[in-house]
């Protein structure tokens, strides 16, 4: 098999030291002489996994002690109804801002549940930047306030923390599927962080929560007991059985993390990763960007060619040079280059070098 760069936006390309340990401990973890995915996950083996994977990302992303993390099922988009379901108490009200397509879904979801104030929006430029802090309109009795810290469609990433007063009563809540542990973090900005493990972290089938511990224990009547911030914090993610494999291979990829240098560095090489496609797109009148500079995504880059009868072409001539999965959300069309950390320099290095050379052949 020839090297492959996978430009996929999720379920995206895993780093391959983690693959191949996967593939060397397939049939015996260990020397349990199971599987990971053979194993009961009150054992203690998988005990051993799912404790490592949570100080490891304590550790690398400096989760305060008052913060718990969770590992759930159900995706990204199962945090768009719990998180109303748990933070609203007894308010009517959440601030959302609202970035792209991942947003508005998040407020669609939200919106059975309260009166949604849209504080901010880019919809006026086809949501192609994000609003800076002074243009939301938050209201004081919101429950909560909502973003999308990286919108994986729209490619409009926050490359700024929001910053309230420390004594703010509102939670600030991201969802950060496709940015998480790209770039240093502070938690403690933060009431609620969720991801879905399948853009930056690992499998799909897990999603993260990192949630302040007063936030939790206060669901709407009625919320089910799968939907309880607090259940699975009593249970330690163990109140039902948790996607244990997409656990045990996340766990592999912090370890990969760590020994990259951690999110530090990590976050050194997004930005030249970033930067040398976007110099690209800048440089040349055949590809364009449509995002806003100061609000690119580090993560997702969608960019358009000239003329759009080329797509098909570039695609194909792509693939056949080994860069796959290029092709634009089918709802922006285009193409979509993701460089989340497994994406090595040289798999962005191939598809400049590839792109420069469509470019001139059909300029
Ligand atoms: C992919 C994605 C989601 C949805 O994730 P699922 O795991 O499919 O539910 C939500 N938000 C963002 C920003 C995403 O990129």
């Amino acid at each position: 098999m020839s090297q492959i760069y996978n430009f996929s936006a999720g379920p995206a390309a895993l780093p391959k030291e983690v693959l191949q340990q996967a593939r060397d401990e397939m049939l015996d973890w260990h020397g349990s002489g199971m599987s990971v995915m053979e194993m009961s996950h009150r054992g203690k083996e998988f005990m051993s996994i799912i404790e490592d994977l949570e100080n490891d990302l304590r550790n690398l992303a400096g989760i305060p002690s008052n913060y718990k993390v969770l590992f759930l099922q159900g995706g990204a988009s199962s945090q768009f109804a719990m998180i109303p379901m748990n933070l609203l108490r007894d308010k009517k009200k959440a601030d959302y801002i609202n970035t792209g397509q991942w947003s508005e879904k998040a407020i669609k979801e939200a919106k059975k549940y309260c009166t949604v104030n849209i504080a901010a929006s880019s919809e006026d430029a086809k949501f192609t930047y994000a609003p800076t802090q002074d243009q939301w309109r938050l209201n004081d009795d919101a429950a909560y306030i909502h973003y999308t810290s990286n919108e994986t469609i729209g490619g409009v990433e926050f490359n700024w923390a929001p910053d309230f007063p420390m004594d703010s009563e509102v939670p600030l809540v991201a969802d950060m599927s496709s940015n998480i542990l790209s770039r240093s973090l502070d938690v403690s900005r933060y009431g609620l962080i969720y991801a879905g493990a399948q853009k930056n972290l690992g499998p799909a089938g897990l999603v993260l929560v990192i949630i302040r511990e007063d936030l939790a224990g206060f669901p709407l009547p009625g919320t089910p007991t799968l939907f309880d911030y607090m259940v699975h914090i009593k249970n330690d993610s163990m109140y039902n059985t948790p996607p244990t494999y997409a656990i045990y291979i996340t766990g592999l990829v912090l370890k990969w993390l760590k020994q990259q240098g951690g999110l530090t560095v990590v976050e050194q090489n997004n930005i030249h990763k970033a930067a040398l496609l976007y110099d690209l797109l800048d440089t040349s009148d055949f590809y364009h960007c449509p995002v806003a500079k100061q609000d690119r995504s580090r993560m997702n880059i969608p960019f358009t060619l000239k003329d759009p009868a080329l797509d098909e072409a570039f695609l194909k001539q792509a693939e056949a040079n080994g860069l796959v999965q290029l092709k634009g959300h089918r709802s922006v069309g285009g193409m979509r280059a993701s460089l989340y950390n497994a994406m090595p320099v040289e798999g962005v290095v191939q598809l400049i070098t590839f792109m420069k050379e469509f470019s001139s052949k059909h300029a």
